[in-house]
């Protein structure tokens, strides 16, 4: 009983009528059509209400499904890619890099009133008309979407030959409280100590590729500094995401990692 009315609540407070749709598509993702094209292991974590889906898209591009709420992070590239997964309630973008930021694929996936939320720098890059519905968050603010609380974690450099890709101050990753579950999507950034400082993470999504973020060694200690249940190395292109997850591995916290072919 509690479930749905939780549920009842996330639907009521998210204005734009395809939270329905999406809400009602979300069994379909175990079907066997969806499995075979987007799910093939398990993509799922445990959340208060039922569970959070992965559905990686590419590169930095995720989407998460979640009970009453399907979030897209950083969607790029045609908007065919996202045709059969579930229509979008909230869109964040990080930062304005291109592999990140995309104004003709927000254009083609969101729906007129598809909120958006992303980092100063990128709000002042859109076009009037996703302006009108985009909030923009400053590095360690917070704001509320229903009863998901977005915290922008600082996503920079710290190398001192690395500092041009992603200045201090400007780029923000996201720590959401989604469902009973804390999910941290890191943006581009190296293990800084914001992102060494998270504590209780259920879930992250980790950058690796140089030059621009870290490499699979950094990224691995950055990772068992903070320590969350479970971890998808993402923004990798390049990277061995077999020594990092063997890294993770023989730091002995128990941390899954999650390697997904993000590129096929
Ligand atoms: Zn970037």
């Amino acid at each position: 009983m509690s479930h749905s009315s939780s549920k009842m609540t996330r639907r009521n407070a998210i204005k734009s009528g395809s939270a329905l749709v999406a809400a009602a598509a979300i069994p379909g993702l175990s079907s066997p059509t969806m499995a075979a094209s987007h799910v093939e292991m398990s993509n799922t974590i445990p959340s208060a209400s039922g569970e959070i889906t992965v559905l990686p898209v590419n590169h930095a591009s995720l989407v998460l499904v979640a009970p009453g709420l399907t979030l897209y992070s950083d969607p790029v590239g045609d908007p065919s890619l996202y045709a059969d997964l579930p229509t979008p309630d909230l869109v964040l973008v990080t930062h304005e890099h291109g592999d990140h930021f995309n104004v003709d694929t927000l254009r083609g996936i969101t729906g007129r009133d598809t909120p958006l939320v992303t980092n100063p720098a990128v709000f002042s890059k859109l076009p009037e008309d996703l302006q009108a519905r985009a909030t923009a968050i400053a590095n360690n603010n917070m704001l509320l979407f229903g009863d998901m609380r977005i915290n922008a974690i600082p996503a920079y450099n710290t190398t001192p030959d690395r500092l041009n890709y992603h200045p201090q101050g400007r780029d923000n990753g996201y720590v959401l409280s989604l469902d009973g579950a804390t999910v941290y999507i890191a943006g581009d950034t190296e293990d800084t100590p914001e992102m060494r400082s998270l504590t209780g993470v259920d879930l992250a999504f980790v950058p690796m590729n140089l030059p621009y973020t870290m490499d699979v060694d950094q990224a691995a200690a950055g990772v068992l500094a903070f320590a969350p249940k479970v971890v998808y190395p993402y923004h990798y292109r390049g990277s061995d995401t077999a020594a990092f997850k063997a890294l993770v591995d023989a730091g002995g916290k128990g941390i899954e990692v999650r390697l997904h072919d993000w590129y096929s």
